[in-house]
């Protein structure tokens, strides 16, 4: 098979490119997701796990950066999971040297807990993990400065989620996931992009493979049986792109009227956490204090 642009050999079968075109193809997705969301000349802390999404957007990003006015830094959590932590890590420090761009690690191990111990029997610690993810980034990038957190969030990713949330009539997580959320640093929270918003989970290792990124292939083994994985192998597969983008855009339709109150301010949902101080919507403590005091 020949690309569609040029005579070159396709390695990309259902968009038929070439790498060349793949890749110029791929920087086009994320240079419309910036025009969309009009963000530019702001700093932008990269959420990376070793993974090949996070990878991947570090990298896209540091080659537009300039055009963007942008200023990155990354930063990952050693979540303390045997071998895949450690291995993670590893990569994470091989990229932020490839790419030549301050890296902040924070450890658990710092915090006297680790993610497994968040496990139990019949139990996963998905929950404590992303909770504890999603709090620790969003307080790196207040404590240096930056205006923006960035995560690795792929099509398949956010068409998962609209869909989870569609089925469990969770509307206000719906509202959450919107594809900009602005930064309230009266409020001590980080604005929110997922620039691989445009771009599927195929494409991104495909990127990785192209550009020789350095990224870890195993996945955490708290995945296995993991639903959204069982998802995304069985209707996620079945449909097109431009059948998960059209749910996408139809969600987002729904969320543009509410996206200056999606994080909850207006509605009076979110407190000062009396132990530390970062945005909940509990009525006491956040649900980071309670886990790490092990709490719940
Ligand atoms: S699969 Fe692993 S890394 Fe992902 S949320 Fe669960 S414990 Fe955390
Ligand atoms: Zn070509
Ligand atoms: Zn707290």
């Amino acid at each position: 098979m020949r690309c569609k642009l040029c005579t070159k050999p396709a390695v990309y079968a259902p968009l038929r490119f070439c790498s060349e075109h793949f890749l110029a193809y791929y920087e086009k997705k994320v240079r419309h997701y910036f025009e969309s969301t009009h963000v530019k000349g702001v700093k932008v802390l990269v959420g990376v796990s070793g993974g090949k999404d996070s990878g991947a957007l570090a990298d896209i990003l540091m080659r537009i950066k300039d055009d963007l006015g942008l200023r990155l830094g990354l930063f990952t959590i050693d979540l303390g999971i045997p071998d895949y932590s450690v291995k993670g890590l590893e990569k994470v420090r091989e990229l932020a040297e490839k790419e030549n761009v301050e890296l902040i690690v924070e450890s658990l191990k710092d915090h006297d807990r680790i993610i497994p111990e968040f496990a139990g029997p019949g139990r996963k610690p998905c929950g404590p993990c992303g909770t504890i993810k999603r709090y620790l980034l969003n307080k790196a990038a207040i404590e240096h400065g930056y205006d923006y957190i960035a995560t690795g969030h792929n099509l398949d990713d956010e068409f998962y989620f609209a869909m989870h949330n569609l089925l469990h009539r969770n509307v206000d997580q719906l509202r959450r996931g919107a594809k900009l959320l602005p930064p309230r640093p009266e409020l001590k929270l980080a604005g929110r992009l997922k620039p691989l918003y445009y771009l599927t989970e195929k494409e991104n290792r495909l990127y990785c493979l192209l550009r020789k990124i350095p990224h870890d292939a195993d996945e955490c083994p708290f995945s296995v049986d993991n639903p959204q994985l069982a998802f995304k192998a069985g209707i996620g597969s079945s449909l097109s792109r431009e059948e998960k983008k059209n749910v996408l855009k139809s969600v987002q339709l729904l969320q543009q009227p509410v996206e200056a109150t999606a994080t909850g301010e207006e509605a009076g949902l979110l407190h000062a956490c009396p132990a530390c101080g970062y945005p909940t919507t509990s009525k006491d403590e956040c649900v980071y204090c309670k886990l790490m005091a092990g709490k719940r």
